[in-house]
């Protein structure tokens, strides 16, 4: 594959704090020879692991792009060890526009992995981290939320992956979060994932879905900012002492799983959608979830949504506009101890 065509100023093997931005040359009708800016942050401290820590994938979840932009300009380099490569928004045209896909090009960057570099803007965007950035990396984390689409109960999560030894640093990483739920997740819709060319190069990938809708309230704020601090200090880039649940006076965090098909219901018809149960509650089969309403058509019952199991609702649709096909709920049941052992 050719080279990046993206520039940047940052030089990855110089000691300290740098910041800089990731030029990605591209067209449009007012300026035929633009560079979208992407601003990126450095901070290297002698021996010690390599952190490559994301969010703005998708532009609409923007907990980790703030709290990103924070730790950007707070860390101090005598607080680290190793080296912390900080991207905070990675799809800018998507953030300032409030989408989940970019503007630019329609894509979606999380559906873009390997990328390309001769491909459109966000296909030289996953690209660049796929062949420049993920091969510095130790530690890969990319900070998500549900969009304006879905609404999750805030949780790490991650894939299962079948080298034991990257599962279990994986599953400490995701516990370091102290979030309630720890969510093993399938991919149900499309291949191309970051997180899964991460893992493919063998880094410990973290990864979270904190919240979602409009609306970040502060508790979810306060979560993304500490959990997110805690997992660098439990990855020992960071000074201090690892927090944990216990030590925050709260119960362990649960593992759950959403690994089948069967556990991500999708509406039937388009509709008006609502919410039966609020994410995070236990739920037993055949507990109505949700119901469709049919704004055109009141005098129809709506559709309701059963759950096809027992099991914890760990995420719904956010807007009650609900076209046909679109995600009304993520049902998720606790792990097995044969898994929970791999751990
Ligand atoms: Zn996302």
């Amino acid at each position: 594959m050719s080279k990046s065509p993206i520039q940047t100023g940052i030089d990855y093997h110089q000691q300290g704090k740098q910041w800089g931005m990731l030029s990605v040359p591209y067209s449009y009708n007012l300026s035929g020879w633009s560079k979208l800016q992407i601003p990126i942050a450095q901070i290297a401290n002698g021996d010690g692991p390599t952190v490559l820590l994301m969010a703005g994938n998708h532009g609409d979840e923007y907990p980790g792009q703030i709290a990103i932009m924070r730790l950007m300009r707070e860390l101090q380099v005598d607080q680290i060890r190793g080296r912390i490569i900080m991207i905070p928004i990675l799809n800018v045209p998507a953030s300032r526009a409030s989408t989940r896909l970019s503007p630019i090009d329609g894509k979606n960057l999380n559906r873009c992995f390997p990328g390309n570099p001769i491909g459109t803007i966000t296909e030289v965007i996953a690209h660049y981290l796929t062949t420049e950035l993920f091969p510095k990396a130790d530690y890969v984390i990319d900070l998500h939320t549900g969009g304006r689409g879905i609404y999750f109960y805030p949780c790490a999560h991650m894939h299962l992956v079948d080298d034991l030894e990257q599962r279990r640093k994986m599953a400490q990483g995701a516990l370091a979060y102290n979030t309630d739920f720890a969510f093993l997740y399938a991919d149900i819709a499309g291949t191309g994932l970051l997180p899964v060319e991460a893992e493919g190069q063998g880094k410990i990938v973290i990864t979270t879905e904190l919240s979602g809708g409009e609306v970040t309230t502060q508790p979810v704020h306060q979560l993304t900012q500490a959990g997110l601090r805690n997992v660098l200090i439990h990855v020992g880039l960071l000074e201090g002492e690892e927090q944990t649940r216990e030590g925050l006076g709260l119960p362990p965090t649960r593992w759950i799983e959403a690994l089948s098909d069967k556990d991500y219901l999708f509406a039937p018809e388009s509709g008006m959608y609502e919410s039966l149960v609020d994410v995070g509650q236990d739920v037993s089969a055949g507990q109505p979830l949700g119901a469709l309403h049919f704004p055109e058509r009141p005098d129809r019952e709506p559709a309701i949504v059963e759950a096809h199991a027992d099991g914890i609702l760990i995420a719904h649709r956010g807007p009650a506009i609900t076209a046909q096909g679109d995600l009304l709920v993520c049902l998720a049941h606790d792990v097995s101890p044969e898994v929970l052992k791999t751990f």
